[in-house]
């Protein structure tokens, strides 16, 4: 069962440009990652959409990963701002995973 939780949800609702709903699950971006950072973003952007608070936490090292050299975002069919989102997502895990304000 999937716990929704509304700080995640308000978290990038507040942010203007967060645009991870644009993503299309097409996969580009996993292929071109130097990192081989599997299903991130795609799989990350879904379960933030859903507000899947514990799925993101358990992608935390991925996140912190990301090397946001944007060879994905370069390439995505949907101009998702990948890296934008990153950060936002980083921010959050900064807060409400590790509790630093
Ligand atoms: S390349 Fe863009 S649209 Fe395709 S899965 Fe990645 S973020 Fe989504
Ligand atoms: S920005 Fe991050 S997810 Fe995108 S290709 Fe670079 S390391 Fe991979």
């Amino acid at each position: 069962m999937i716990r929704v939780d509304r700080k995640l949800l308000e978290e990038v609702a507040s942010d203007e440009a967060f645009n991870a709903q644009a993503c299309f699950n097409c996969g580009t971006c996993t292929a071109l990652c130097p990192m081989g950072l599997e299903w991130l973003p795609r799989e990350l952007f879904r379960y933030v959409l859903l507000g899947a608070a514990e799925k993101v936490s358990a992608l935390t090292e991925a996140v912190f990963s990301c090397l946001l050299c944007r060879m994905c975002e370069a390439q995505c069919p949907r101009g998702v701002r990948i890296t934008h989102n990153i950060r936002t997502l980083r921010g959050y895990l900064v807060k409400n995973e590790y509790r630093i304000r």
